[in-house]
């Protein structure tokens, strides 16, 4: 995997050890608040939980400038590649499926299961 050396630095830095209760998980729809793609939408696709991270497919890109490898791919002579980068969880804001606005999400208990609602309209959020 030469392709994304950086990715672990990114990764790495602003790591928190303080244990996250997640208020977003993968498939959740959420608007960007901060940065490049700030008041964009999308769809996670991945949770960084132990780094307070998410990953939104398509959105807060970066490109990187790729050198010239040893053994370049094929037709390959360095360039630039896109990396999506994760987004600090503080920075996006879930989309209620069923109100449709940014919400904050409270969590409450079905049975023995804890279950996030919208704090707006009070509905459950799909887990
Ligand atoms: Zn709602």
């Amino acid at each position: 995997m030469p392709v994304l050396p950086k990715l672990h630095h990114w990764l790495r830095r602003s790591g928190s050890s303080t244990t996250l209760t997640m208020k977003i998980k993968k498939g959740d729809t959420v608007k960007i608040l901060l940065g490049k793609d700030s008041g964009k939408t999308g769809v996670v696709d991945r949770v960084l939980a132990k780094k307070g991270k998410v990953v939104i497919s398509g959105l807060n890109l970066y490109k990187r400038h790729v050198k010239k490898q040893g053994h370049p791919p094929a037709g390959g002579e360095g360039g630039v590649i896109e990396i999506v980068k994760p987004l600090n969880i503080s920075n996006v804001a879930l989309v209620c499926s069923g109100c449709k606005k940014t919400t904050r999400v409270g969590f409450k208990f079905e049975g023995s299961d804890k279950v996030r609602f919208c704090k707006k309209c009070g509905k459950g959020i799909k887990q």
